[in-house]
């Protein structure tokens, strides 16, 4: 999807007042009736310009298989849209200073100043469902309280949270119905919710089924 010039070149400009790089635009079916929504993305997506082409990635590929669906079925995007990282100065075998910049997890002002982008792909695709990959997503989206262990696997259905006028978040006008799970990620630190986590795409495959989607 390309975004209007007027809503993306502030946010690019914006940018720079953060520790954010990269750029990668949503990616996937143009009229699809699930959209996924991950968190910002990593080194390597900022690389290739598609959203979930590394580790993670492939671990989303797993996962959409288990619920017998493939990427060109789904509209993939993320609440941020360039890489947060840190900044972590390390001494190198030459005894050289040197500066890594870790991934990390978007900034409420980061994940505010990329809002915009969200509603607008939202309102572009006007997905029948919509599944939050991770807590950050599942709180952008609905609310800040709401954690992930406490609500994957289930169908949440409201308004979900959109940009308002005041750089504050307000109800959307339309109805969504949201299907949380773990970033696909989350394995990578805590193997114990790999049964979780599959558990919850074939739940969606039945859902799917039921919803005829
Ligand atoms: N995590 C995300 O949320 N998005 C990506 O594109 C990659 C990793």
């Amino acid at each position: 999807m390309t975004y209007p010039r007027e809503l993306i070149d502030p946010i690019i400009l914006k940018n720079k007042e953060f520790d954010l790089e990269g750029f990668v635009f949503g990616n996937g079916d143009f009229s699809p009736d699930i959209m996924l929504i991950g968190e910002a993305p990593g080194e390597v997506e900022i690389k290739t310009g598609i959203p979930f082409t590394g580790r993670s990635g492939k671990e989303l590929d797993k996962t959409l298989a288990i619920a017998g669906l493939t990427r060109d079925q789904v509209y993939i995007t993320s609440i941020v849209r360039s890489r947060p990282f840190g900044r972590k100065t390390m001494i190198d075998k030459t005894g050289q200073k040197i500066e890594k910049r870790p991934n990390r997890m978007p900034k409420q002002q980061e994940i505010l100043l990329h809002a915009p982008l969200l509603d607008y792909e939202i309102a572009q695709v006007k997905p029948k469902l919509i599944i939050a990959l991770g807590g950050c997503s599942l709180k952008r989206l609905i609310d800040n309280k709401m954690t992930i262990s406490e609500s994957h696997g289930n169908i949440w259905h409201g308004k979900i949270k959109q940009l308002g006028t005041d750089s504050n978040y307000v109800p959307s006008q339309h109805t969504y119905d949201i299907f949380p799970t773990f970033h696909p990620a989350a394995i990578f630190y805590n193997r114990k919710i790999e049964s979780q986590l599959i558990a919850d795409w074939e739940k969606l495959k039945k859902i799917l089924a039921v919803k005829a989607i």
